[in-house]
């Protein structure tokens, strides 16, 4: 619990300084505009001596490519390591861990389906998932409020499969509920955008729920929002079930064991 809580701090430093390499990306792309809007003003006025806004639009340019090359060998760094979860105990591990992220002002309940399938996904990322998710959570609920985490199975197929965007199949759901202010549409719609955010500057980077977004995808799941101002927010992700043969090993042992029929 103590590795996880040094992790989530990690990952917020991690969130803080992204949230700074944006900034610096916006000031290079200022230099670029800067200086096309001169070549175009010294175009306009039939000015023959262009060069050198063409060049610091370039060397601009060229600064911002190197940033992103940066930042996608960065982000590169850890490649995503699936395997079957059983949820219901992810949640119930993680719970003092949540409570102590998200204070005391706030309740906690946990609605567990028991006896469900195995996810597949990577552990260790999908625990910083639900953190981001609590943490967010816990930001919209400034006067107190309670947290559901919950855990289901669901089918998803036909019409459903097509709008997610995922293969029909059976999928496991997470549900990280709040009782708090909740978004209205046009938030709703941009949430998972990298660097939308509401928040204060240095209070918010934007990147918390396109991480989200991105795991999810990366795992083969969806990811959907559910909120009403004033009442509250849900988000559901739906993580794809281990095909049976997947189990975890000491299960394929006992089932080794078993007398054949
Ligand atoms: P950040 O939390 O840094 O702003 P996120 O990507 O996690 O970045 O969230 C983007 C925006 O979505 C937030 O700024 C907020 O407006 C909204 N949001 C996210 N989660 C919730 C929630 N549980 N309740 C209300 N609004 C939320």
């Amino acid at each position: 619990a103590e590795e996880q809580l040094r992790q989530a701090q990690k990952m917020e430093a991690v969130g803080q300084l992204t949230g700074g390499i944006a900034h610096d990306f916006n000031n290079m792309l200022a230099v670029v505009i800067g200086a096309l809007d001169l070549l175009e003003r010294r175009v306009a006025q039939g000015s023959t001596d262009i060069a050198r806004y063409l060049t610091a639009a370039r060397d601009g340019a060229t600064r911002a490519a190197g940033l992103t090359q940066r930042l996608l060998a960065f982000a590169r760094q850890t490649p995503l390591a699936p395997r079957p979860i059983d949820l219901d105990a992810m949640v119930k591990g993680m719970l003092d861990l949540l409570v102590r992220t998200i204070g005391d002002d706030i309740r906690v309940e946990t609605h567990l389906a028991g006896d469900l399938r195995p996810a597949v996904a990577d552990p260790s990322q999908l625990e910083n998932v639900v953190l981001n998710l609590a943490v967010n959570a816990r930001d919209a609920m400034a006067g107190g409020g309670t947290l559901t985490i919950a855990t289901s199975q669901h089918r998803v197929e036909g019409e459903e499969a097509e709008r997610y965007g995922v293969a029909p199949g059976d999928f496991l759901r997470l549900c990280v509920a709040d009782t708090g202010a909740g978004m209205p549409p046009d938030v709703v719609r941009r949430a998972f955008e990298p660097f939308f955010t509401t928040k204060a500057v240095g209070k918010g980077t934007g990147l918390g729920l396109s991480q989200v977004f991105g795991f999810v995808r990366q795992s083969g799941g969806h990811v959907r929002i559910d909120s009403t101002p004033g009442e509250g927010t849900s988000v559901h992700l739906y993580l794809p079930c281990a095909a049976a043969e997947a189990t975890a090993p000491r299960d394929r042992a006992a089932a080794d064991r078993e007398p054949p029929r």
